[in-house]
């Protein structure tokens, strides 16, 4: 089959046209239109596939292949029939802003950092660039602004095939070696990089390119970066959060870090003050508990405090078992003066559960039951160890 006329690469603002369709085939899940010429720009070097209509068919996807470019239909279309197609605009915006927005980021940082740009990618709501060098913080912000300055000189954005000779004397990025024709695409001063991708007219149209994050990624560093109208959606979605978090926390937005840092630290005395509390309670409760078994069930101990609270209550008793409760049962640190290990045993047998540890301290965990019948279970156990 012949290759498809790339309306695309003559005029790249072009949306809607005519054109005859030459093959329909039944695919996965849809149909493949082959049509004489097209403006939708198949997916390549990073970019999605154009969407749109193509007469009565929604276009998903399209793809390229030997130079025939498919379309992804929803519906058969019939061969030799002249049709209308328009390509979706708004998609085709996000793409050229995020795919441009990367030649200028690329194109500054290759330049002045002296490293490749090793992959890049257009996901659903952000954009991926790989670099084989490292960047600082004050690295990207400098490059950041850089990028944005020339989005506001409103450069143009020059597309053409140089003769073979001028290619060889041209300094340009590129990801392979390549041959025959090279579609070149410069942007004075930026960047120059072959490549075949639909691209804004002017840097201008990218409206804004802000880089999200930067992080170490295969030797190198990987950043993830939003241009154009992503990058309102983000500034409103960012803006919507701080909103949300200001209003919760009563603070103004510009605060809202030190709003938190003051509801952290308020929680923590918060928490130490209840780790008091409970100590107290504990203490109060284990004057009651002379017996050579003690059993205390503490509501607000710590898991933290649980071992501490039992070596307590073990001086001067054969047992002495502490619980608190979790979702379901209980969490206990069993300790005392005989071998605790058999008794460990007699409790998770008759309650279920799991535990262990050394010959004067276990810990574990009891599916339910009551304390007093915990008494008398350890009660049975606690001549066991003693010499
Ligand atoms: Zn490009």
């Amino acid at each position: 089959m012949n290759a498809t006329i790339r309306l695309f690469d003559q005029d790249v603002r072009l949306r809607a046209f005519t054109a005859q369709v030459l093959c329909c085939e039944e695919g996965k899940g849809g149909y493949d239109i082959v049509l004489d010429r097209t403006a939708f720009f198949p997916e390549g070097g990073g970019q999605m596939g154009d969407r749109g209509r193509i007469g009565e068919a929604v276009i998903s996807d399209t793809h390229e292949k030997d130079g025939v470019i498919r379309h992804r239909a929803d519906r058969p279309l019939t061969p030799g029939a002249e049709v209308a197609c328009e390509v979706d605009s708004l998609h085709r915006l996000d793409m050229m802003q995020q795919h441009t927005g990367e030649h200028i980021l690329s194109g500054l940082i290759c330049r002045t950092f002296h490293c490749d740009n090793v992959g890049f990618h257009i996901g659903a709501d952000a954009v991926t660039i790989d670099f084989n060098t490292v960047l600082t913080p004050e690295d990207t912000a400098r490059v950041e602004r850089l990028a944005n300055e020339a989005v506001w000189r409103d450069q143009p954005v020059i597309t053409d095939i140089p003769s073979p000779e001028a290619l060889a004397a041209m300094t340009y990025r590129s990801k392979k070696e390549l041959t025959g024709e090279v579609r070149i695409v410069t942007i004075e001063d930026v960047d120059r990089c072959a490549c075949c991708g639909t691209h804004c007219p002017t840097t201008g149209m990218v409206g804004q390119i802000k880089i999200l994050s930067c992080i170490h990624y295969k030797g190198g560093v990987r950043l993830t970066i939003v241009c154009g109208m992503r990058a309102l959606a983000w500034a409103n979605a960012a803006l919507a959060e701080n909103r949300a978090v200001s209003q919760a926390l009563s603070a103004k937005q510009g605060e809202l870090a030190e709003a938190v840092e003051r509801l952290l630290n308020d929680r923590d005395a918060q928490k130490l003050r209840a780790d008091r509390l409970a100590d107290h309670a504990f203490d109060l409760a284990a004057r009651d508990e002379t017996g050579a078994v003690r059993v205390i069930a503490a509501e607000g101990l710590a898991p933290a405090q649980l071992r501490k609270a039992a070596g307590r209550l073990a001086e001067g008793a054969a047992l002495a078992l502490v619980l608190i409760p979790r979702d379901e049962g209980w969490s206990f640190a069993l300790s005392g003066s005989v071998d605790v290990r058999p008794a460990v045993k007699a409790l998770c047998a008759a309650f279920g559960g799991k535990g262990g540890g050394p010959a004067d301290m276990a810990q574990g965990v009891l599916d339910g039951g009551d304390p007093e019948a915990m008494r008398a279970v350890l009660a049975t156990c606690a001549g066991a160890g003693t010499p």
